[in-house]
C-alpha cells in the first residue's frame, strides 16, 4: 500500500500506516476490492428502475440501445442523474427539516438547551419573511418563524420563500425555463415520479427538474436551515482554530462527530462544559 497514493495529508498517512499494521480496514481498502468497478454503473447506462430490468445499454453500439420500457440512453442517463439529485437533496434538506423542528422546539420552550444567540438576526428574518416583531417577544416571534420554516418543507402551493432573495436576473431566467423551485418535498416526489418507468422519457425535461430539485435543495433546505442555525447558535464569524487528527488528546475520551449537523454538536460541546 502506497499511503501517498491514498493521501496527500501527512497525518492521514501515518494514520492509514497504522490502521494498516493494526489490520484495520479503510475505504481505500474497500474501493481496491471492488475493482475494476461496473463500467455500465461508472456511465451511468444501468437502470434498475423498474422490475422490467436490470437493462443496459451498450455503450460500443454493438448490443442493445434500449431498456425494455423503450429508453435510450439519454433517459436513463437522465433518469440515475436525477434520482442522484433528489436523493441528495432529501439528505441535505432533512438536515433543514430537522433543524426547524429543533428551532421550533426551542421557541415552544420544549427544547430548553437550545436558545437564541443572534436576536438581531432573528428580527431582520422574521420581518424579511413577513413576521410582525413590534412588541413581540423573541420566543414568540421564533415560534411563528419555526413554524412558517416547518410548512416551507412540504407546503402544497407557491415556491420557496428563500429563492425571492435570488437578484431578479436570475428570477427571471428560472422562471422562463420554468425552474422556480417549489417545497423540497414536491421536488423529491417528482423527482421520483418522473423517473419512473413510462412517465418522462425526454432527458431535456428529465434534467430540467434535476435544476428544479437542486434549486429547492439550495435555496430552500440548505440556506433555511443555515439562517436557522445562525439565530439558534450565533452567526459565525472566522476563528483560529486546531484541526486534524492532531487535535486528538491521549488518555482522554475522545469524541469526534461526523458532519455539519450541529443540533447534536453543539449540545456535545455545551455538555462537555458542563462543570
Ligand atoms: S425503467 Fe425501462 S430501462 Fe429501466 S429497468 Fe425498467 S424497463 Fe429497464
Amino acid at each position: 500500500m502506497d499511503v501517498k497514493k491514498r493521501s496527500s495529508d501527512p497525518a492521514t498517512q501515518e494514520m492509514l500506516r497504522r490502521m494498516a499494521k493494526a489490520g484495520h480496514e479503510t475505504a481505500w481498502d474497500r474501493l481496491e476490492a471492488q475493482e475494476p468497478q461496473c463500467g455500465f454503473g461508472q456511465l451511468g447506462v444501468c437502470c434498475r428502475v423498474c422490475n422490467m430490468g436490470p437493462c443496459r445499454i451498450d455503450p460500443f453500439g454493438e448490443g442493445p440501445q434500449r431498456g425494455v420500457c423503450g429508453a435510450d440512453v439519454d433517459t436513463i442517463i437522465a433518469r440515475n442523474f436525477l434520482r442522484a439529485v433528489a436523493s441528495g437533496t432529501s439528505a441535505h434538506s432533512d438536515h433543514g427539516r430537522g433543524v426547524a423542528h429543533a428551532f421550533l422546539a426551542m421557541a415552544r420552550g420544549e427544547a430548553p438547551d437550545y436558545g437564541i444567540k443572534d436576536p438581531v438576526k432573528l428580527h431582520v428574518l422574521a420581518k424579511e419573511l413577513g413576521i410582525k416583531t413590534d412588541g413581540r417577544t423573541d420566543k414568540d416571534i421564533a415560534q411563528e418563524l419555526g413554524e412558517l420554516a416547518l410548512a416551507e418543507f412540504g407546503k402544497p402551493h407557491g415556491f420557496q420563500r428563500m429563492a425571492e432573495r435570488a437578484p431578479a436576473p436570475r428570477k427571471a431566467l428560472w422562471k422562463k425555463f420554468d425552474i422556480m423551485p417549489r417545497a423540497v418535498d414536491r421536488e423529491v416526489v417528482e423527482a421520483l415520479h418522473r423517473t419512473h418507468m413510462g412517465v418522462d422519457q425526454d432527458y431535456k425535461n428529465i434534467l430540467r427538474h434535476a435544476s428544479r430539485c437542486a434549486l429547492g435543495d439550495g435555496w430552500g433546505g440548505s440556506m433555511l436551515a443555515t439562517e436557522l442555525q445562525d439565530v439558534m447558535f450565533g452567526t459565525p464569524v472566522p476563528a483560529r482554530g486546531e484541526i486534524n487528527l492532531g487535535v486528538l488528546v491521549k488518555d482522554a475520551v475522545n469524541l469526534i462527530v461526523h458532519g455539519h449537523e450541529p443540533l447534536l454538536s453543539e449540545m456535545v460541546a455545551a455538555a462537555a462544559t458542563l462543570p
